[in-house]
């Protein structure tokens, strides 16, 4: 029996495309407006949990799939020529992972072992990661490079730390190239405004700040101010999310070369007071604050060496003050679309 040209299904197989899973999330939908930009064809699964259908960008192919559900993922493999995966999907509240752990490690490590066996059986072997600083815990000494010891304090951090070492075993087994990129705090929003950030409920620290600024809260609670820092408040390292977009288009292209774990921050440090302050300076307007207890679980200085990400992937941030980071996301908050 012969197959019509119509009918065969073959036909509908479409050229050669990246698969990016969460891809409706935040740093998903920077991602996938990126390379959509530089003229890659994408195709987005997201179960929209926590996505936004929104922040999809209209150029991409979406697709509503479940890590947990083989099938789904398994009718995105056989539609698709998909190349490489960015795997975005994830559960990524700290606290909540010390409330629920089994909703952690059944979402993010069952789950991606579910993504990795459909990518066997469909004879895909390319993946980016989004891993996390959080992998390496209480930090022994700053800058943190990636030969820092990996000691995560949370199930969170956990769930990424197993994730990377099940691709380091499939490599070594079956030949999957991978990059983990371990971010240090992603921020700010799409310099267009055509998509940025939006956490139910939210939990980060520009966006709250944002927020009480414009007096959608009452105040940013700061936690903690006897750090043993030069402000007492705690010191991050804020990456923007379209350099983190830029990072991960450049992990895809140096796969074939290179498998491994790298960090994506800018490299310097800014404490609590002074997001608050920058933030301050952008919008013009007062931020009303109030001093707390210490959040269990943060370590007073987090910020990376991110020489490794030059080497390897010839990456460099390109914001690297915080009001330009802050601009963006003050432009988001004042316009956002979801
Ligand atoms: N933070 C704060 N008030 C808040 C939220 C966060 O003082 O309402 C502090 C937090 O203690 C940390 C920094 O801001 O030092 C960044 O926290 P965020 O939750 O944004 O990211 P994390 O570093 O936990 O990944």
């Amino acid at each position: 029996m012969s197959c019509s040209a119509e009918t065969h299904p073959y036909n509908k197989i479409k050229p050669s495309t990246i698969l990016i899973m969460g891809g409706a999330g935040y740093i998903g939908s920077h991602t996938v407006k990126h390379l959509l930009d530089r003229g890659y064809h994408c195709v987005v699964a997201d179960n929209l949990v926590y996505g936004h259908r929104e922040a999809v960008d209209p150029r991409a192919e979406f697709v509503e799939a479940d890590l947990s559900d083989p099938a789904s993922l398994d009718r995105v493999f056989a539609e698709h020529q998909i190349e490489a995966v960015i795997h975005f999907a994830a559960f990524a509240y700290v606290g909540e992972s010390v409330q629920e752990p089994q909703k952690y490690y059944q979402n993010n490590v069952c789950g991606t072992l579910n993504l990795l066996a459909a990518m066997r059986r469909y004879g895909v072997n390319k993946i980016v990661f989004s891993s996390t600083c959080a992998t390496y815990g209480e930090p022994e000494y700053t800058p943190i490079d990636e030969k820092h010891p990996q000691n995560p304090i949370n199930p969170y951090g956990r769930t990424k730390l197993m994730i990377e070492q099940v691709f380091a075993d499939y490599h070594r087994a079956y030949g999957l190239k991978y990059l983990a990129l371990r971010y240090f705090n992603a921020a700010g929003c799409s310099a267009d405004g055509s998509i940025g950030e939006s956490h139910t409920p939210e939990t980060h620290l520009i966006p709250l700040v944002l927020k009480a600024i414009k007096g959608e809260r009452a105040s940013i609670k700061v936690f903690g101010t006897d750090y043993d820092t030069p402000d007492g408040t705690c010191i991050r390292d804020y990456i923007h999310v379209e350099d983190l977009a830029q990072a991960h288009r450049l992990a895809l292209e140096h796969l074939e070369e290179y498998s491994g774990y790298i960090n994506l921050g800018t490299g310097i440090g800014t404490s609590v007071k002074e997001i608050i302050a920058a933030a301050e300076a952008v919008s013009g307007r007062k931020c009303p604050v109030d001093y707390a207890e210490r959040r269990p679980g943060d370590p007073a200085r987090l910020f990376a060496d991110n020489a490794k990400a030059k080497e390897v992937l010839d990456w460099v941030p390109v914001y690297t003050d915080i009001k330009d980071i802050i601009k963006t996301a003050w432009n988001w908050e004042l316009n956002k679309r979801y």
